[in-house]
């Protein structure tokens, strides 16, 4: 079938995928409730949506928080969805058509602590499914004589502090940019990076008192917007393609897929097609399982039913004989396409996954 067939039906543009990496401790779980908990103090409805396994800051979110570094009409991507997972182990696994299901990352570095093995394994992730990343240089709030700026930008930050204090930041944050050129990587502190796909953009943070997470949101944005349109432009309403996060079992549904969906649709009754353990499992989606908002955890259904899901996002999907599916592999709608070519692409993906984890092992 050629592409032209599909082109125009419905394209949309998707939400860019984030991922969260780094060493323990150097504060990836803080830095992604600070995010969440900043998208949710700006206070409007809709502020974040919640997903299976992930969590979803739209562009009017992420303008709020961000405040004058972002101005939407510059925009026309959606806005950003992390995967709630973080970690290096999970982003290795978490794979799509080849690459790394993220399309973008943050690597955590805690900026007293500088390069750690878990950074270098990251690194060195990053680089083989050359994914594009930021790194985000944490607890800059840790520095002797530290002004902390709730939640400010980076700059208001760095205009607070004394020379001394400022001074032991930078010498932190060189060390780092000195650590990244090691690895082999140019870097930079952001605001002096022109193309950030010949340099990497060091964002200094907190992620408790929230400094520099406006920078770090909109350095996320302008890079997506800029480098990974073309990659973000979908047929939305096609077959849907996701990656498998987790195989879990739920009360009244047995054995589901937690999935983070990156291209197509998926709806109630699709037949798709997911990677099992032996083979490729054929089955009809039962039902599309998402959290209920908060306000609403109370109630004894910890999930809505939908109709349908929609690239990009994390999706709890309830089928048959899933028994045997495995976290990481790939998950396919087969709707109007030839069931065997299908199944033997997710064969194919499913070798290829095979195989890098043998050499990662
Ligand atoms: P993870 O293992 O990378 O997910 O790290 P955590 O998010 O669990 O953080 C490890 C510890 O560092 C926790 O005690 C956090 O409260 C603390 N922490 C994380 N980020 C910051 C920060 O920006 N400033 C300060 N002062 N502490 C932080």
């Amino acid at each position: 079938m050629s592409d032209s067939d599909t082109r125009d039906r419905s394209e949309a543009l998707r939400t860019p995928i984030v991922a969260v990496l780094g060493h323990v401790d150097h504060g990836k779980t803080s830095l992604l409730d600070k995010i969440r908990g900043s998208a949710v103090s700006e206070g409007e409805a809709g502020a974040i949506t919640q997903h299976i396994g992930a969590t979803a800051v739209p562009l009017d979110t992420i303008s709020g928080i961000a405040g004058s570094l972002v101005d939407p009409d510059d925009f026309d991507l959606p806005g950003l969805l992390f995967i709630d997972t973080p970690g290096h182990h999970s982003f290795s696994t978490l794979r799509s058509r080849g690459g790394a299901l993220a399309d973008i990352a943050v690597l955590v570095v805690d900026v007293n602590d500088g390069f750690q093995p878990q950074t270098e394994e990251a690194i060195d992730i990053l680089k083989r499914t050359g994914t594009p990343f930021i790194v985000a240089a944490n607890k800059i709030d840790t520095t002797p004589g530290w002004n902390p700026q709730e939640g400010e930008p980076i700059q208001a930050t760095y205009e607070a502090q004394s020379d001394r204090a400022r001074s032991r930041l930078d010498e932190n944050l060189y060390e780092i940019i000195g650590q990244l050129s090691d690895s082999g990587f140019s870097a930079d502190l952001y605001w002096r990076v022109q193309d950030f796909q010949a340099n990497v953009g060091v964002v200094p943070v907190s992620a408790v008192t929230g400094e520099g997470v406006p920078d770090l949101l909109t350095v996320l944005m302008g890079l997506s917007q800029r480098y990974m349109k073309d990659q973000m432009a979908i047929d939305v309403e096609g077959p849907g393609a996701g990656t498998v996060l987790e195989v879990k079992e739920e009360k009244g549904f047995g054995t589901t897929l937690d999935v983070v969906m990156y291209d197509g649709t998926v709806r109630e009754g699709d037949e798709i097609v997911v990677g099992g353990m032996q083979e490729p499992i054929v089955t009809e989606v039962r039902a599309l399982l998402q959290p209920k908002p908060l306000a609403e955890i109370r109630t004894e259904k910890r999930f809505d039913r939908v109709d349908s899901v929609a690239a990009a996002a994390g999706v709890k999907i309830a089928a048959p004989d899933l028994a045997d599916a495995m976290a990481g592999a790939p998950v396919r709608v087969i709707r109007d396409r030839d069931r065997e070519a299908v199944i033997a692409d997710v064969e194919s993906e499913l070798a290829e996954i095979q195989v890098d984890t043998e050499e990662e092992g």
